[in-house]
């Protein structure tokens, strides 16, 4: 009887362990944190397999102890963590941590926080408070939240543990999605309108917005960083998502052409042409290219895309024959559009393509 009692006991605790584990995603606790709704975010979603990266910030600010922010020119703002809340600000993180290891979460992780402009939709945002060039600014107790926080979110998400190279102009993960601004020196003009930072993992903010950001900062330890997140991750049982390769992670960012408005034209193909500039664009092949965003333009029908032109190692150019039955009148951003014999080019291009009906 008692044998009999143990056994079923013992059943008993497998099937509730079971159930405790779900369905086999191990890994580290969530830290302590508390709560605070930021002013600015987009509401949405997301689970795991959409998010595929951590983005770290400094917030060039001071995290008090009353949550107040003194900028790098002692004004005091009502922010840093007020900062995010109020509403007249169109910035927020999910996360914002302090120097005495202080998590507050301002953003759940389903929703979008604006943290790092095109790169939002895919990750989370960080800030941690303080000034990325004083190396004291990275507390034992802050890279210990830290730490413990990523090691959590990297397992429950599926992130890869790990800092991917290079950024949004340099590397194996930096794409050109539109051909770049010649600007009057004859220089090509880069920046937000062209380049594209690809990668997934636990990535800096300098390396998706090269062209205005340097946080964390030279002294944020990487190494020690992303070695202590995974060790955390191991001792907990979880695994080890690994760095997805290049042609992976670009064809999310060739599939990014936004179609602003919906439309109408008379019914004349016209073609659409995608340049991807990057390492290794030459072998991307036409097949591998997707256009959601066409499914969204009523009466757009979109053909197959053919490999055109330059298709060299770092240039690869796409053309998509496009039909609309009746009229149209819609913008395409980053692109070059060829309608009626005409190409028209710009790195945000507002086409608008407006025909009389026959
Ligand atoms: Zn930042």
């Amino acid at each position: 009887m008692g044998l009999l009692r143990t056994a079923f006991g013992l059943a008993l605790l497998m099937i509730v362990g079971t159930i405790l584990t779900g369905c086999g995603h191990s890994g580290p606790p969530a830290p302590k944190m508390n709560w605070v709704e930021a002013g600015s975010y987009r509401k949405d979603n997301r689970k795991r397999g959409d998010i595929v990266a951590i983005v770290i910030h400094t917030t060039e600010g001071n995290y008090k102890d009353d949550l107040s922010f003194v900028d790098n020119h002692n004004r005091t703002f009502a922010g840093n963590v007020k900062y995010f809340v109020s509403n007249d600000r169109s910035v927020s993180a999910h996360y914002v941590m302090g120097p005495n290891g202080e998590i507050t979460n301002m953003v759940k992780v389903r929703d979008v926080a604006h943290t790092q402009t095109y790169y939002n939709g895919r990750a989370i945002g960080i800030e941690c408070a303080g000034w990325g060039r004083f190396p004291e600014m990275w507390t034992p107790q802050m890279m210990d939240s830290l730490v413990n926080l990523c090691a959590y979110l990297c397992a429950k998400y599926d992130i890869p543990p790990y800092q991917p190279e290079g950024t949004a102009y340099e590397g194996p993960y930096a794409i050109v999605i539109g051909d770049p601004a010649i600007s009057e020196d004859g220089k090509a003009k880069r920046g937000p309108n062209t380049d594209r930072y690809s990668a997934h993992g636990l990535v800096g903010h300098y390396q998706v917005q090269p062209w205005n950001k340097s946080d964390p900062g030279p002294h944020f330890p990487w190494a020690v960083f992303t070695a202590r997140v995974r060790q955390r991750m191991t001792d907990y049982g979880a695994k080890l998502a690994p760095l997805p390769g290049p042609e992976d992670t670009a064809k999310e960012v060739y599939a990014t052409a936004t179609i602003k408005e919906d439309a109408a034209t008379a019914g004349k193909p016209f073609t659409y042409q995608r340049s991807i500039v990057g390492k290794g664009a030459g072998a991307i092949n036409a097949s591998d290219i997707t256009f959601p965003n066409f499914a969204k333009v009523k009466d757009l029908v979109a053909g197959e895309p053919t490999k055109t032109g330059d298709a060299s190692e770092n240039r690869a150019t796409f053309e998509v024959p496009l039909t609309m039955p009746k009229v149209a009148s819609f913008a395409l951003t980053a692109s070059r559009i060829n309608f009626n014999g005409t190409w028209t080019d710009s790195p945000t291009l507002d086409v608008k393509v407006e025909q009389p009906i026959p």
